[in-house]
Formats: structure tokens, C-alpha cells, sequence
């Protein structure tokens, strides 16, 4: 159930990125049954980590956090809508529900003019188009080969860990 509260510190961490230089004005918290347990702030240039985003890092924090790769039951409170890397790190994660501030059109004309170098180089549309198409619909190119010995280890694999079950 969405709660002022977060979203506001969501953008208040967002507002960092205009005092600590590496990090970009987009912040993010994970909320667990009324409790913060996770936070984040866009570390790309500092960490030279391009999935560093406010969404993913806060999703590491509350990971690292409870101990667990699930977040089912977890909400997600964002000072601006997530791009396709953050939906997917939602999705995969499992997060239950998402309130944002800005969204992308209006983070898109809050930077407009700033110079090519000093954006972050995210091309949302073609990111968004090559997360939701399949392979050969991707405007990347990409081939398959030696899927028989990588598949062989994902079986052998799926043996050892029913075996441990
Ligand atoms: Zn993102």
C-alpha cells in the first residue's frame, strides 16, 4: 500500500547525487512490511558498474540485508520509473508492487539539454524494444553455438542440486 513517506526517501536519496560526485540523482528504497530494508542511489560512474542504478543497488542492499535472493512480498518506492535492466531486476527478484515519482518522459526533459558526455548512456527506447522482443527480433546481433556442452553442465548440475533436495 503506497505510503508518502517512502516515496519521499526515495527522492531525498536521489538529491545525494547533487553533493557526491559518481553517483546520478535517481534513488530507490525496498519496503518490507512497513520497514525500510533496502537502499539505493545510481553509483554507475563511482562503482563503474553500468547496472548500478537506483533500483538495482537498492534491491542488493535489501538482498544482502534479509539474507535472500527473494523479495516476494517487497515494494519498491523509486524517484523516477525504472528502465527495462530494473524491471527485469524487479521481476527476477520478485517484488510486489512499484511507486514512482517522475516518470521517464519528464526525467528525459529534465536533461535534455545537458551535453552528449555528460549524460548517462542509456538509450531507453532501444533498451525497452531489446528486453521485450525475442532473439532474432533484437536489433543486436547474436549467434548460438555449443549449446550441447553448456546444456550438459545445466543437467548435471540439476542432478547435483535434486540430489541434495
Ligand atoms: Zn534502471
Amino acid at each position: 500500500m503506497y505510503n508518502e513517506t517512502f516515496l519521499r526517501r526515495a527522492i531525498e536519496i536521489s538529491a545525494q547525487a547533487l553533493e557526491t560526485s559518481g553517483t546520478e540523482p535517481f534513488g530507490a528504497v525496498i519496503v518490507k512490511d512497513g520497514q525500510i530494508v533496502g537502499e539505493g542511489i545510481n553509483r554507475s560512474k563511482m562503482n563503474h558498474d553500468p547496472t548500478s542504478h537506483g533500483e538495482t543497488e537498492a534491491i542488493r542492499d535489501a538482498c544482502r540485508h534479509l539474507e535472500t535472493v527473494d523479495l516476494r512480498g517487497c515494494e519498491l518506492y523509486s524517484s523516477c520509473g525504472p528502465c527495462a535492466l530494473c524491471v527485469a531486476a524487479m521481476n527476477i527478484a520478485g517484488i510486489t508492487a512499484l511507486y514512482y515519482a517522475a516518470d521517464m518522459a519528464q526525467a528525459g526533459d529534465a536533461i535534455a539539454d545537458l551535453p552528449e558526455a555528460a549524460r548517462f548512456p542509456v538509450d531507453v527506447e532501444r533498451l525497452t524494444h531489446e528486453c521485450g522482443h525475442a532473439v532474432a527480433e533484437r536489433f543486436m546481433p547474436s549467434e548460438q553455438h555449443l549449446d550441447a556442452e553448456a546444456t550438459k553442465i545445466l543437467k548435471d548440475w540439476a542432478g547435483h542440486a535434486r540430489s541434495q533436495v
